[in-house]
């Protein structure tokens, strides 16, 4: 009798998984035909097979999971078991801030926690953007200022990292690809390890992949997967995502309320009486409008 043993998923290959076991160690493994849509950072039970291979038995229960649209209406998902994401912003390109509460309404609906990295502060234009990141301290999140050139910050990032099950999000060119390679020094010889002749086809680099940090902690890098739709945001529970709004939820003359007209509603005088940033309730406006739908889901 074959012991069975535990595992975490580490990416796709064409025909099967790669399987950290409890040691770190990979293992190509076979996938039952019932097993179901495993994910990147899934928790699986395995047991070993022909050769140094292994065959995936079953997927264990996820503590959280990132989705998004796929083909024919389905959902997929993207990541399995995440702790942390971060949004990653840079004052170059400009921030699409829109984008950046979305992911963080996201996240918060998945009970992810979420937090700020700005990079690029060594240019010139990163001081414009304090008041906006002001707003989301305010709203009680961690903004990490760094610089993956200069390598400034990075030790109070790393140090986060170092618990937990991590990914990188955002808008392309802010720098989260040059930040992985920081991170992950020799991220490119375990690619090579993965793709070897298993018979179980090929590991993509552009395919999410889980890769354990060198102080501890793992980042889930998904270069494809940059942001996350609103497609399982319920509009009525949008608001619940601003933790920024919490203190006025509850105080509307309407059960139902929206936020959305002047007459009653605590939120809209919070923010006239300069209590709540004009800017983020302004967005919270144009993300009711694609919540539970599959609209701007990016990737
Ligand atoms: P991604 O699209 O988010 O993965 O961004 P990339 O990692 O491809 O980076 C986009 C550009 O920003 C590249 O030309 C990087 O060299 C540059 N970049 C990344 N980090 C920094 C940084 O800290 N400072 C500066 N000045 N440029 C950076
Ligand atoms: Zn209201």
């Amino acid at each position: 009798m074959q012991t069975i043993r535990q595992g975490r998923v580490v990416c796709h290959l064409g025909k099967g998984l790669a399987v950290a076991d409890e040691t770190g160690r990979i293992v190509l493994c076979h996938t039952r035909r019932r097993l179901g849509d495993a994910a990147v950072g899934d928790r699986v039970t395995w047991e070993p097979c022909e050769g140094d291979q292994g065959r995936v038995l079953e997927i264990l229960p996820r503590r959280s999971s990132l989705v998004r649209p796929a083909h024919g209406g389905r959902i997929r998902v993207v990541a399995a078991n995440l702790d942390r994401v971060f949004v990653v912003l840079a004052p170059e390109p400009e921030p699409d801030w829109l984008l950046a509460d979305q992911i963080l309404a996201v996240c918060e609906c998945r009970h992810i926690t979420a937090a700020l990295i700005l990079n690029k502060i060594d240019l010139e234009g990163v001081s414009a953007l304090e008041g906006a990141l002001r707003d989301y301290q305010a709203a009680g999140y961690d903004v990490f200022r760094i610089s993956t050139r200069s390598g400034a910050g990075l030790d109070a990032l790393q140090s986060v990292l170092h618990t937990g099950c991590s990914m990188l999000s955002g808008q392309s060119g802010v720098g989260k690809s040059s930040l992985t390679n920081a991170l992950l020094p020799d991220r490119n010889l375990r690619i090579g390890e993965l793709s070897a002749h298993s018979g179980l086809g090929r590991h993509t680099t552009t395919s999410a992949t889980l890769y354990p940090l060198p102080g501890g902690g793992e980042l889930i890098d998904s270069p494809g997967v940059a942001v996350f739709g609103l497609a399982e945001v319920d509009p009525a529970e949008l608001a619940q995502a601003y933790r920024d709004f919490h203190p006025h939820l509850g105080k509307c003359r309407f059960n139902d309320c929206r936020h959305t007209k002047d007459k009653g509603c605590a939120v809209r005088e919070a923010v006239e009486a300069g209590m709540l940033s004009p800017a983020r309730y302004e967005r919270y406006l144009k993300l009711l409008e694609r919540a539970g739908t599959a609209e701007f889901s990016g990737g």
